[in-house]
């Protein structure tokens, strides 16, 4: 549970907050002045403090000024006042308040205002599963930095002094903060490297050095951000914060185009390749063997008499067989070879490297297995199928029209057959 200390001399405004911030679950504190709060900070851990300008023993800059004195993590203070002075608010900010809000603000304002201040440590939390690696030439400044991630709770975190040692190790880190200047190799070089290594990770420059050829060079040779030291702590980790946010963006939108180029190829029934990305590996394969002078082959597959079990068993059944034989297709097939759900009750084959006889003992084989088959309570079923070979000068219609033909001859004589 989340604690805020309200700092307000008026009786009114400390029951109305104690109202809104127990209305969504915070521990509400109340104080009146500078020494009162400090009594309660020094006892209590406290996630937030709202305040008034005018206290009852001094004014909000003093009262701020003694709440952060030397403190490591500081604890955000928002200034609860109507005044629009440029000046105070300018002033108030240079002390370390983070923020203004009115008088007048609605319960319902506040919320979203609070839960703003709060979504920012969902990525602190992310940052707790994410792999950092620190290269620094300097034992001080790799302890520093240690420090830094042992306050936050971030423990998954490697220092590296020799960049030779982590350009060379196996493990792919989300984030690197690279020291600028490091001996014999410099900064700009480990991080063109990283970053021709990594696509998707988060590399941030750190140094001492501020000219402005060094940051552009640095920058341009793929680091996403450049902190100057000495930096402050809490600047740091909201940087650091601030590249994590994008690169968890990134891998979201990669994670879904993934996903979305898998959906285009995929057919939804039953999980094979759909007709148009076949026919483009078709035409691919073509591309290849006259490039190569290799050759392949492909089946054309249709069940016998499915409109029979379509009306015999209902549709339900006759999706469970197609989803089967599917099944048994992508098991029977290498790892090279591609099948697809061509049309309704139709599939192709696609095996590269493929003679007309192996093509045509394969499609046996797996005519057979399906013939093996038991759908549901003694429903069978049988496929025929249709075996071509790629000759010169073949196009991807010509020679799916020729295993397309021999399939018709097939279902002619008989089903339950295969022509070559
Ligand atoms: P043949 O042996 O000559 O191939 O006869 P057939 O009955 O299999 O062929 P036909 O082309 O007459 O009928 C194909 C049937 O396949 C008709 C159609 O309703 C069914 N079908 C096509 N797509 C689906 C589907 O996604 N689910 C189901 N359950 N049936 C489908
Ligand atoms: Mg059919
Ligand atoms: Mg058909």
């Amino acid at each position: 549970m989340s604690t805020v200390l309200h700092v307000d001399r008026s009786a009114l405004f400390r029951t109305l907050l104690k109202e809104t911030f127990n209305g969504f679950g915070w521990k509400y504190l109340a104080a009146e002045g500078i020494e009162d709060s400090l009594q309660i900070i020094r006892q209590t851990p406290v996630d937030l403090i709202v305040t008034a300008l005018e206290l009852s023993d001094g004014r909000a800059d003093e009262l701020v000024g003694k709440v952060n004195d030397g403190k490591r993590r500081e604890i955000p203070i928002v200034i609860m006042s109507s005044t629009d002075s440029i000046e105070i608010r300018k002033h108030l900010l240079l002390q370390g308040v983070i923020d203004f809000i009115p008088k007048t603000i609605t319960p319902e304002q506040l919320r979203t205002y609070i839960q703003k201040l709060i979504r920012r440590d969902e990525i602190v939390d992310a940052m707790k599963e994410i792999s950092i690696a620190v290269l620094d030439d300097s034992e001080f400044d790799l302890k520093y930095m240690k420090s830094i991630f042992d306050f936050h709770g971030i423990t998954n975190v490697d220092f590296y002094k020799d960049p030779q040692e982590l350009l060379k190790s196996e493990k792919k880190y989300d984030v690197y903060l690279i020291d600028v200047v490091l001996p014999k190799f410099s900064g700009d070089q480990v991080i063109y490297q990283l970053r021709s290594q990594h696509k998707s990770c988060v590399i941030l420059a750190v140094s001492a050095v501020d000219h402005f050829k060094t940051i552009s060079n640095v920058l341009l040779s793929g680091a996403d951000d450049y902190i100057l030291k000495p930096y402050n702590e809490s600047v740091f980790i909201a940087r650091l914060k601030s590249s994590v946010r994008h690169l968890l963006l990134y891998r979201e939108l990669e994670k879904k185009n993934e996903e979305l180029t898998k959906m285009i190829i995929t057919d939804q029934l039953t999980g094979l390749y759909n007709h148009q990305y076949i026919y483009e590996q078709v035409k691919n394969e073509i591309k290849k063997s006259e490039r190569y002078g290799r050759t392949f082959s492909v089946i054309m597959f249709d069940i016998d008499d499915f409109k029979k079990v379509n009306d015999t068993y209902g549709h339900q059944v006759g999706d469970v067989v197609l989803v089967k034989i599917a099944e048994k297709l992508r098991e029977s097939i290498r790892e090279v070879d591609l099948v697809a759900r061509y049309g309704g009750e139709e599939f192709l084959v696609v095996l590269p490297e493929t003679t007309l006889e192996n093509a045509y003992l394969i499609a046996e084989r797996i005519r057979q297995a399906v013939e093996n088959l038991t759908f549901g309570e003694g429903i069978h079923v049988t496929i025929s199928g249709g075996v071509a070979q790629y000759a010169e000068n073949d196009t991807e219609n010509s020679l799916v029209a020729r295993a397309d033909r021999l399939l018709y001859v097939a279902k002619r004589e008989g089903k339950n057959k295969i022509k070559k």
